[in-house]
């Protein structure tokens, strides 16, 4: 039994039908054109829904997904490449549930909207339409207020309507229920525009393909912005204007004696004053009894008020030499300054020189941020306290040296600017900390004793790794990430914990926003005549053994693969 709807559109029609059954085919769809028959309005019995699983594909996968967590269900074990691997069924279990309320709450509406009537309300009220009606149902029902059964309600109403095809990757366990409400908030502008399916097929296509990479809620939300951006160039700019007009500030009293204040504003105010904040905060004493999340809202207090900001270890001996917050203005400047010729910028904004010097408007990329329009970079561009440094002076004809001629473990400037603006945040599935907060990792590690033989300071082998990341692998046992091209070229990562579990690191980088990147050439200055400051980097045994074992993994691991590409044709991606 195949089952169809044809779906109603709020503005009345039947034009836009989606499948409740699994795959569609033009065929199906021109069987879904039929109007659908209800059961309470017509003598007819209706579907029934006792058979409704019969040689349904769905229900097929739902077995596939329940019968996966029977031994979860039946016992817990405790140890990790187990619990891994429950949690992996549980989250397609959960994804393809989330899936089916969103499709069943899609119906109800369908429905209603067909037989319903608006309710007549009096003067001043809100008119209880079908949708006030529909939430009502789901909020009751599930214990929840009405604007949380109104959000489902529009979430459901998003996956019929604007989000078919990336509905059915929540059903196929390529999305979480949160990754899926986050494509719904971000796709929300393109409604009733002529290439809404165009972007619904194209973030779906993606996310068909990239699977097994893994998306970060940040790296998930620029990958959509820039399908946005290809078939609507103007709606990210037109997005970040009507979000800057209604910036604002508020109050919002908390619980125990406690209330938040927050403020909107453009993406790179906000990081230059939460930069001011963080600076500020950090001039205490090591002493200091805080926590740094305290020590921040405290440093954000003085200043606004503009009131003294101190350590708060009352010893004879604190370090702590802290700026007056009422002269920070003149101090945040001179800091940025300094920061600067330290290589250290507040706010990085990655664009072509193209879209820079106003021949296109491509868009751009800001650090932490993600996607911005080019009319936004130019506002920023614009700035006087901005500096701009081509990371290539003339492009695509310079090859740029990986690392300074005196240190090959230390990464050129260039490289290092290359491996941020690459990677956009750390490379550790499911990390979000952006790339100019981490700290560059050599994948295979650096031989101080004898460069040669160790991993090199070359794009291939660099990644940005957020600290605690960086702290795992480094002094976590049994952590091991690699980074290597597929046989396609495609640069990839992967983190495999102690369990020798293999995780996809992230699905996209930035190469995908910058195709150009990939067109930069890279040359090894001739090595040095002796061994880079040995008394420093002298390596203790233990770390050399590790560092050798895990060369030895990786190299294990990679012959795996290529055994495994081999015998099993092309690669995932
Ligand atoms: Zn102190
Ligand atoms: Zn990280």
């Amino acid at each position: 039994m195949t089952t169809l709807a044809a779906i109603a559109k709020p503005g009345g029609g039947f034009d836009l039908p989606i499948d409740l059954a699994g795959a569609v085919d033009a065929a199906e769809r021109e069987a879904a054109m039929a109007p659908l028959v209800f059961a309470d309005d017509t003598d007819d019995p209706g579907p029934d829904h006792a058979d409704a699983h019969l040689n349904n594909p769905d229900s097929d996968l739902w077995q596939d997904r329940a019968h996966a967590l029977d031994a979860a269900m039946a016992v817990t074990v405790g140890e990790p490449a187990w619990t891994i691997d429950v949690l992996g069924d549980a989250a397609k279990a959960a994804a393809m549930i989330a899936w089916a309320e969103y499709r069943e709450i899609g119906a109800m509406h369908t429905h209603l909207t067909r037989t319903g009537k608006p309710e007549p309300s009096p003067r001043g009220v809100r008119l209880l339409d079908i949708d006030t009606q529909c939430a009502a149902r789901i909020a009751m029902s599930q214990g929840l207020t009405q604007r949380q059964g109104e959000h489902w309600l529009q979430d459901a109403i998003a996956m019929r309507d604007r989000l078919p095809r990336v509905g059915r990757q929540l059903r196929d366990g390529h999305l979480s229920p949160r990754q899926f409400r986050l494509i719904i908030t971000r796709t929300e502008l393109i409604d009733d525009h002529d290439w809404a399916p165009a972007i619904d097929t194209a973030i779906a296509d993606i996310l068909a393909r990239h699977t097994p990479g893994s998306w970060s809620t940040r790296r998930l939300a620029d990958m959509v912005d820039r399908i946005i951006f290809r078939h609507d160039p103007d709606a990210v700019r037109r997005r970040h204007d009507k979000a800057n007009h209604d910036r604002c500030t508020w109050i919002l009293p908390g619980t125990d004696g406690m209330s938040s204040l927050g403020a909107t504003m453009t993406a790179e105010n906000a990081a230059i004053a939460y930069t001011a904040i963080l600076d500020l905060a950090a001039h205490t004493c090591p002493h200091d009894t805080r926590t740094s999340d305290a020590r921040n809202s405290d440093a954000l207090y003085a200043l606004i008020t503009g009131t003294p900001f101190d350590c708060d270890c009352h010893r004879e001996d604190c370090t702590a030499t802290i700026p007056d917050p009422t002269t920070l203005a003149t101090w945040i400047r001179d800091h940025q300054n300094t920061a600067i010729t330290n290589g250290r910028i507040l706010v990085h904004v990655i664009a072509n020189h193209t879209t820079l010097a106003g021949h296109d408007d491509e868009p751009a990329y800001l650090n932490g941020h993600g996607i911005i329009s080019a009319a936004h970079l130019r506002n920023i561009t614009h700035r006087n306290d901005t500096t701009i440094r081509p990371l290539n002076p003339t492009a695509g004809t310079v090859s740029l040296p990986t690392h300074l001629p005196s240190d090959p473990y230390r990464p050129s400037a260039a490289l290092d600017t290359f491996i941020r603006i690459r990677d956009g945040y750390c490379t550790t599935p499911g990390c979000n900390q952006p790339a100019w907060t981490c700290d560059i990792d050599h994948t295979t590690e650096f031989d101080h004793h004898h460069p040669h033989l160790g991993g090199q300071t070359t794009p291939d082998n660099l990644t940005t790794k957020c600290r605690l990341h960086h702290r795992l692998k480094t002094f976590g046992t049994g952590w091991l990430d690699d980074h290597y091209r597929t046989r396609t070229g495609h640069l990839t990562h992967e983190t495999v914990t102690p369990e020798d579990i293999h995780l996809p690191g992230p699905a996209e980088t930035n190469t995908t926003l910058f195709p150009t990147l990939d067109t930069i050439t890279w040359h090894q200055p001739p090595p040095p005549t002796k061994p880079s400051n040995p008394k420093h980097h002298r390596p203790h045994d233990r770390t050399k053994t590790k560092h050798a074992r895990r060369r030895a993994e990786r190299e294990a691991n990679r012959k795996q693969r290529l055994a495994n590409e081999q015998a099993g044709g092309d690669p995932p991606f």
